[in-house]
């Protein structure tokens, strides 16, 4: 038996086999070749093989979730089998005398550059597909497979490390566990775990063998241990830990239905943040008052393009009428930093966290942000929707999203199309020029949701993302603490409310602190809801 530890980011116990995700390298090195016609050849088969594969993804996806979204592996199989495409590559393979894969990736930039640089929305948006494909024929050409294409059973995912985007293509059904060699406790990856209520370790380091794929192991999340091979002794000890876990979690069932109030009377609103639809089920099944925090930029990471309003609309109106009538908080998209995605065509910056982001984003491409304001608003007629905009730092930010809104409304009345007039506006207090402006900021929102991931990270300075700096890193910290209570207080004055939607809203050594800084709310993974109320329960 081999046993490794490392940080628990979310407790429970998980029994299976270890699958390790390979990340297919992206360097493509530049080779020559002698006999040009059986390189040719050999990229003709693989780009057989790819459409085999797409022509699989369509028959799935048209069972799974119908024709309309089935349609992008048809338009990927026309892409493979385009002339010029085809042109382009034996063109370089023959007359450069090199290997495919630098063919097929030189054509793949070629082609996304002149898509992106077109008049056109729709073909801008072509640029990511091209190079999607691309991929593909590249992963069947150097024989690379991250693995999860076999994954049959439920397994324990282990990585070096995860980007949001790739969590958020695992088959969520089929993970038992996450065990990374790297990673933050405030990731989005650790954050996604905490939300699909599964054991999760981060940090376990180089001792996390890429061979320990296949075989049996154990994720222990209360104590942060990974077991490979686990002994029989083992293997019945985490048994039973995983019953008293679950009669544990039975217990906390009996809180449901039940107020979220301390011993002298005291009352504080419970919701749930969430990224997707598919978290819905875990809102209601641990009885959230609302939903505090939807980040809705992960419906843009899962997609290889710019959602259209209707699919937003879609998507906000069903989680406006599941909640039936309970509050929900959109945040509006938080692209950027960890959170990338391809069609956005963001350059690479050298501080992503300080950069080009969020509401900078939205403001400074304004047709991005109108459409989701548009989905937005006309949702809201089927609930009770409010919005909430991330990385707020100045008060002529609020009034410049306001005059869009204003816009927006009247784009949309002069169309004839049903919104709502009056929905509820918050900003995130996750900067700390947020803070200390925020009696102005007040004055022009009804609402504040305390971010505390970013709010840590920038008043502490230390990257969320670099697990190296954890020792440094205290969400205790008396600065962070001190700016919740001043936000708070701003808040109170002008006649706002306040809550937390950051992992800090969670912890239970705090929930005290922050009922006595009269916090109006706290917005927690679906799994800490029951734990939370329990505390809250047992305070004076
Ligand atoms: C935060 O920063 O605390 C927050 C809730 O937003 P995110 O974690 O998505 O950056
Ligand atoms: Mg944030």
């Amino acid at each position: 038996m081999i046993t490794i530890s490392g940080k628990s980011v979310f407790g429970g116990v998980s029994i299976g086999k270890l699958l390790f995700y390979q990340r297919n390298s992206k360097v493509i090195k530049r080779t020559h070749i002698d006999d040009v016609d059986a390189e040719w050849k050999r990229f003709q088969e693989a780009k057989d093989t790819a459409v085999d594969q797409l022509k699989g993804l369509y028959e799935k996806a048209l069972a799974d979730v119908g024709e309309a979204n089935a349609m992008i592996f048809e338009i990927h199989q026309m892409m493979l089998e385009d002339l010029d495409y085809l042109e382009s590559i034996e063109n370089i393979i023959r007359t450069q005398e090199v290997n495919a894969e630098y063919a097929v990736a030189t054509t793949a930039d070629n082609f996304a550059q002149m898509f992106a640089a077109m008049d056109d929305a729709y073909m801008q948006g072509r640029a990511a597909d091209v190079k999607d494909v691309s991929e593909r024929v590249l992963d069947i050409l150097s024989g690379a497979d991250t693995g999860l294409k076999e994954m049959k059973e439920p397994c324990i995912i282990a990585a070096d490390d995860l980007a949001p985007s790739e969590t958020v293509q695992l088959d969520k059904s089929k993970v038992l566990g996450f065990a990374t060699q790297y990673g933050s406790s405030n990731s989005h990856t650790a954050i996604l775990a905490r939300t699909m209520n599964i054991p999760a370790i981060i940090g376990m380091g180089e001792e996390l063998l890429k061979e320990y794929s296949g075989r049996d192991a154990i994720i222990d999340g209360f104590t942060g241990t990974l077991y490979i091979d686990p002994d029989e002794e083992t293997l019945k000890a985490m048994q039973e830990k995983r019953e008293k876990d679950l009669e544990q979690k039975a217990l906390l069932e009996q809180l449901k239905g039940k107020e979220n109030v301390t011993k002298s009377g005291q009352k504080i609103n419970v919701y749930a943040n969430i990224g997707n639809v598919s978290d819905l089920g875990a809102v209601l099944k641990n009885d959230a008052g609302g939903i505090g925090l939807f980040r809705s930029e992960f419906l843009y990471l899962e997609n290889t393009d710019f959602p259209t309003e209707e699919q937003q609309f879609s998507v906000y109106k069903q989680v406006a009428e599941s909640m039936a009538g309970k509050k929900v908080i959109i945040r509006t998209l938080d692209i950027g930093a960890d959170k990338q995605v391809d069609y956005f065509g963001l350059d690479k910056e050298d501080n992503p966290a300080l950069g080009y982001r969020a509401i900078r984003i939205c403001l400074t491409r304004p047709e991005i942000f109108k459409t989701q304001l548009r989905a937005l608003y006309r949702a809201a007629m089927f609930g009770n929707i409010s919005i909430m905009f991330p990385m707020i730092i100045s008060v002529n930010e609020v009034l410049r999203i306001k005059e869009i809104i204003a816009e927006v409304k009247e784009e949309l009345k002069n169309e004839g199309i049903p919104y709502k007039e009056d929905v509820e506006l918050g900003i995130m207090i996750e900067t700390p020029a947020s803070v200390m402006v925020s009696r102005e900021l007040a004055k022009e929102v009804d609402f504040f949701s305390v971010g505390t991931n970013d709010l840590t990270q920038y008043t502490l300075a230390i990257d969320r993302q670099n697990s190296k700096l954890d020792e440094f890193y205290d969400p205790h910290h008396p600065a962070v603490l001190a700016m919740i209570k001043m936000a708070a207080e701003n808040a109170h004055a002008e006649g706002a409310w306040i809550g937390i939607c950051g992992e800090l809203g969670a912890d239970l050594e705090l929930t005290e602190e922050f009922l006595k800084m009269g916090l109006d709310e706290l917005s927690v993974s679906p799994s800490m809801v029951l734990p939370l109320r329990k505390r809250i329960r047992e305070c004076e």
